[in-house]
C-alpha cells in the first residue's frame, strides 16, 4: 500500500509525526506537508504564484519527506502529481478537533477532500485539545485501531475521523453535526493601541445524538463518512417551479 501523508499544522507538528509513523505500519509512506501552519485555510489552492517543494530528511529519518510552500490542498495535488499511484491520502493528525461546521474551513479535511477530487481516497484525522499536552504514544494505538477498520475499504471515499484526547476505546460511525453557531468578531487593541479583531465561533445548540460532536464528547472515536456533493436533493425533488 502506498500512502501520502499530509496535514495543515505544518511539517513540524507532532501530530504529523504520529500519523506518519502509524501509517508506516500499513505501507510505504511519503510525507508532503506545508512548510508553515495552514490551519483554517479550508480548500484554498495557490493559483497566483508557483509552488516549490524541498526534501526534508531531518524530520523522519526513514520516511521520504518534503515541505511545500503551499496549502494543504496544494500538498495533495503536488504529491499525487509527483509520486503517483497512491492507494490513500491521510491528513493530520490535526491538533484540534474538526467537528460539525469545522468541515467548511478545516485545512485538514480539505486535504483529504482534495485527494477525492484527484480520484484517491482521503481520510482526515484530528484530536481534541484539552488542558494537557496530547500523549501521542497513547493516541497512536487508537489511530492504528481506527485506521485498521477503514484503510482497506473501497468506499466511502472521504472520511473524517476525530479522536477525543483520552479515547475510551469505542469507535463509532457518526453524522456531521449541523447546528447553529454564534460567530462573533471580538474587537480589542494591540500593545501599540491599534485595533485588532478575534474571530470566534461557538456552537449554540447541544450535540445531536449520533453526531460527531456527540461521540467525541462521550470519549468515543468518531468516523464520519462524507460526500463531495452538497446539493439539496430533497429540494430538487420537490418539483418547485421557476418562472
Ligand atoms: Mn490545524
Amino acid at each position: 500500500m502506498k500512502i501520502l501523508v499530509t496535514n495543515d499544522d505544518g511539517l513540524y507538528s507532532p501530530g504529523l509525526a504520529c500519523l506518519a509513523k502509524v501509517a508506516s505500519s500499513f505501507g510505504k509512506v511519503i510525507v508532503m506537508a506545508p512548510d508553515i501552519e495552514q490551519s483554517s485555510m479550508g480548500h484554498a489552492i495557490t493559483a497566483n504564484r508557483p509552488i516549490t517543494y524541498k526534501t526534508s530528511p531531518i524530520i523522519f529519518e526513514d520516511i521520504e519527506t518534503y515541505r511545500v510552500n503551499g496549502t494543504p490542498a496544494d500538498c495533495v495535488a503536488m504529491g499525487i502529481h509527483l509520486f503517483k499511484d497512491f492507494d490513500i491520502v491521510l491528513s493530520g493528525i490535526n491538533m484540534g478537533a474538526n467537528l460539525g461546521n469545522s468541515a467548511w474551513h478545516s485545512g485538514t479535511l480539505s486535504a483529504a477532500r482534495q485527494a477525492v477530487l484527484f480520484k484517491q481516497r482521503g481520510i482526515a484525522l484530528s484530536v481534541s485539545l484539552g488542558e494537557n499536552e496530547i500523549d501521542f504514544d497513547n493516541l497512536s494505538t487508537y489511530v492504528h485501531k481506527a485506521l485498521s477498520n477503514v484503510i482497506n475499504l473501497n468506499k466511502p471515499e472521504l472520511l473524517n475521523i476525530n479522536f477525543p484526547q483520552l479515547p475510551n476505546g469505542e469507535i463509532t460511525w457518526t453524522k456531521q453535526s449541523v447546528q447553529h453557531y454564534d460567530g462573533k468578531v471580538v474587537a480589542s487593541k494591540d500593545p501599540m493601541g491599534r485595533n485588532h479583531y478575534w474571530f470566534t465561533v461557538i456552537p449554540i445548540d447541544g450535540e445531536e445524538e449520533g453526531s460527531d460532536r456527540w461521540a467525541v464528547k462521550r470519549g468515543k472515536i468518531s468516523i464520519t463518512p462524507m460526500l463531495l456533493d452538497l446539493t439539496d436533493k430533497q429540494f430538487l425533488g420537490s418539483e418547485m417551479s421557476i418562472h
